[in-house]
């Protein structure tokens, strides 16, 4: 029980206007379902906006559990999105591998917008494997942010979502076998030793997919057993090309096949420069309703509507489309240009399958509030036959 979630449930409940025919949560997984929604659903990434949105800056939310909840809510109780984001920074992820008096060194809050910085944890591949095969992410767990931060909040937004029986699907995020493989030792390092090292990396990679395995419990207990149904994977392996795909991918692939069980729907974020045949891996992981994708690889040459169209029919039949406008123009664009590109989107996805306005990766906190307006507009302003 919380007093700031039944403060924001006494608000809204029953006073609210209804947006088009159907409720938030049916939009949402009629998209990821590839039925016929009234209007495009709109579910930007919005974890760290919603802080500066909200009038918060990070560090005074980084540990106040009602704050970061309350960012949250307000947000959504002012724009309507058809989607509450939970909020998710890189010390949930990994503080739990670092014993608490080596924690600072790892982390660094720049600004009062910025995205909390880290330093990898890890030098070499052996160092990497020793974490995991000594399981120093369980020994440190308890005092970490994932149990004082994560956990709780994520709780409290359930909370939310069922009292306000379920008008409004709550996204929990969690990181993939590969990004996890990526993160503790930094992508470019990876990267080399996928090939310097490809047996020793697939080792690596197989204690990587145990240790999420593992917290696929906690997630059945702690989010699936308290109303979430909405899943964010964030995905790694967004700079492999096809070989290395083809070899090390199967993880995730295990990964997410793991995932369905727990939760009906599952979308994946693949940020970054996207190649077609990681698209078409992701599309065929059991269980993945969407994915949300970002833009064309480097020195593929092809204007912005005509990528979504390609993209959507790779989906065709398979997935829902997660885009646009890109996370660049989300900050740095103007409203209009913002618009054009979500509709743009909307335009060359519906003919071949469903959509959502979502751009490929977190939206910055410095982004202006008229953008994310914007794309809320564009969205609604086409309503589907
Ligand atoms: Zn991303």
């Amino acid at each position: 029980m919380s007093k700031i979630v039944d403060e924001w449930v006494s608000r809204l409940k029953g006073k609210l206007a209804p947006v088009g025919e159907m409720s938030h949560w049916e939009r949402m997984a009629a998209a990821l379902r590839l039925e016929r929604t009234d209007y495009v659903p709109v579910a930007p990434e919005l974890d760290y906006w919603q802080i500066t949105y909200a009038g918060y800056s990070h560090q005074e939310i980084y540990n106040d559990v009602d704050k970061t909840t309350d960012a949250c809510i307000k947000t959504w109780a002012d724009l309507r999105l058809d989607a509450i984001w939970m909020y998710v920074d890189i010390s949930h992820q990994i503080e739990n591998f670092i014993p608490p008096e080596k924690r600072s060194e790892h982390f660094i809050h720049r600004g009062e917008k910025d995205y909390l910085m880290f330093k990898p944890i890890a030098r070499t591949l052996d160092e990497a494997i020793a974490l995991y095969e000594t399981r120093a992410y369980e020994k440190y767990v308890n005092d970490s942010r994932a149990v004082t931060h994560y956990t709780p909040h994520m709780l409290q937004l359930l909370e939310f979502q069922e009292k306000m029986d379920r008008q409004v699907p709550v996204i929990v995020g969690f990181a993939t076998p590969t990004n996890y493989a990526e993160t503790i030792v930094e992508v470019q390092n990876f990267q080399r030793w996928m090939i310097t090292e490809p047996e020793k990396t697939r080792h690596y990679l197989e204690l990587c997919l145990k240790e999420r395995l593992e917290s696929l419990e906690f997630y059945r207990d702690f989010a699936a057993k308290n109303g979430c149904q909405f899943v964010c994977l964030f995905g790694g392996a967004r700079t492999w090309g096809p070989k290395h795909l083809d070899q090390f991918g199967y993880v995730d692939r295990i990964f997410a096949e793991k995932v369905k069980d727990v939760f009906p729907y599952v979308f994946w974020h693949h940020c970054g420069r996207n190649l077609p045949r990681a698209l078409e891996l992701i599309r065929d992981m059991p269980g993945v309703k969407g994915i949300q994708y970002d833009m064309p690889y480097y020195g593929q040459d092809i204007e912005w509507p005509q990528w979504c169209g390609q993209v959507a029919e790779l989906l065709k039949g398979k997935s829902c489309a997660m885009n646009s406008p890109t996370t660049q123009m989300a900050c740095h664009g103007t409203a209009d240009e913002v618009r054009n590109a979500v509709r743009e989107f909307i335009d060359s996805t519906l003919p071949h399958t469903t959509a959502c306005v979502m751009p490929g990766c977190e939206v910055d906190s410095f982004s202006p509030v008229e953008n994310v307006k914007a794309m809320v507009e564009a969205a609604r302003s086409r309503p589907i036959k």
